[in-house]
């Protein structure tokens, strides 16, 4: 018998639960062995429970060690620390991966991007150590670690060579944060010398945003502190066609979040017109994670073909509701 994996399920905010749906439905479809077990974070866990991340649902994660999450909102400026945040620091999830590559059929400006964003996940200006020194003056503290550095580092070349990878590239300004950034480098470049079949190089991260949109092409791994892979996610996003593609998959040594790299695009929420490719792409690197490479492959060809047949979402050209978009999927699947 094969075994069933159970799999904690946020379904979030925003366009959350609309595209959660139209992922289950394809994941359904795959007939692969897994089971969902819902759990509810955020302003609606804080509402009926007065937490935002109740420890039950940490505790539902350790035990599954894997959870499918749609995007949750965070209060901007006031209210309660990031949930999304939060999840990564409590668990854990030191790596943050995100594959950015062309699809079929989709139109970009680029063609021939595949790069891999690896982010630091725990630390940097993701701290949350903030204070007011005196009125009118607030101080943010951005936390580099030689054991955080090191490790996400090491995490970096290691799936260089699991995966065949030719080069990771650090992105810094260590030549402004010479004490910060200048410690991410110096163990970047400790970690390189036990990858001699892994090229190694650095940029610095104003010159690397200009190369991002000029030669894509020319990256391979990128990896960054924190807050810089937030930003040049989206920046990569968007030369592939935008947000509504980009997976992603937060990793650590007891249990994995596979989530999207957009929010919670409460523009569109409620209308059918999200774009589901992002949160089915983190389920297929999510199936991958489970060792189910079948069902992650079958996902990938119905959603090449259901784009090669024209059904796409309003974000990438196409007509297609979020609906309509998944029951395509499905059929190739079925
Ligand atoms: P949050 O505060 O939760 O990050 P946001 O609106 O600031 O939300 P995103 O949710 O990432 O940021 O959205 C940025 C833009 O990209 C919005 O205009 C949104 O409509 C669009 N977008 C994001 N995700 C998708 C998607 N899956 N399908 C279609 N459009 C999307």
């Amino acid at each position: 018998m094969t075994k069933t994996h159970t799999i904690t399920l946020i379904r979030g905010d925003g366009i959350g639960p609309e595209i959660s749906e139209a992922v289950l439905h394809v994941l359904e479809a795959t007939r692969a062995p897994l089971s969902f077990e819902e759990a509810v974070v955020g302003r609606a866990a804080e509402k009926a429970e007065g937490e935002p991340l109740p420890e039950k649902v940490l505790d539902a994660i350790r035990r599954n060690r894997v959870a499918l999450k749609g995007p949750v909102g965070t209060p901007i400026g006031k209210g309660f620390a990031s949930v999304n945040v939060r999840l990564r620091q409590a668990l854990g999830l030191y790596a943050n991966l995100r594959p950015v590559r062309n699809l079929p059929s989709i139109e970009s400006r680029f063609r021939n991007v595949d790069l891999v964003v690896v982010r630091e996940n725990t630390e940097d200006l993701y701290s949350g150590l903030e204070h007011v020194v005196v009125p009118g003056v607030v101080e943010s503290l951005k936390i580099i670690t030689e054991a955080a550095s090191t490790r996400i580092a090491r995490y970096a070349f290691d799936y260089a060579r699991q995966n065949r990878r030719r080069r990771v590239t650090a992105i810094h300004k260590a030549n402004i944060m010479k004490l910060s950034d200048g410690l991410f480098l110096d163990c970047f470049r400790r970690v390189a010398e036990a990858y001699p079949d892994i090229q190694a190089d650095d940029r610095i991260v104003d010159a690397a945003c200009m190369r991002l949109v000029m030669n894509p092409e020319s990256f391979d791994i990128l990896l960054l502190e924190n807050l810089y892979g937030d930003i040049v996610s989206d920046l990569a996003a968007g030369l592939v066609g935008g947000l509504g593609l980009v997976p992603g998959a937060n990793l650590g040594p007891e249990a994995a979040i596979f989530e999207a790299v957009h929010g919670t695009a409460p523009d569109i929420a409620g209308q059918d017109k999200a774009n589901p490719t992002a949160m089915l792409l983190s389920a297929v690197l999510m199936l991958r994670h489970l060792e189910l490479p079948l069902a992650a492959d079958r996902v990938e060809a119905a959603l090449a073909s259901t784009l090669a047949a024209g059904i796409k979402t309003p974000d990438v050209g196409g007509t297609a509701g979020t609906r309509a978009f998944a029951r395509a999927i499905g059929e190739r699947l079925s």
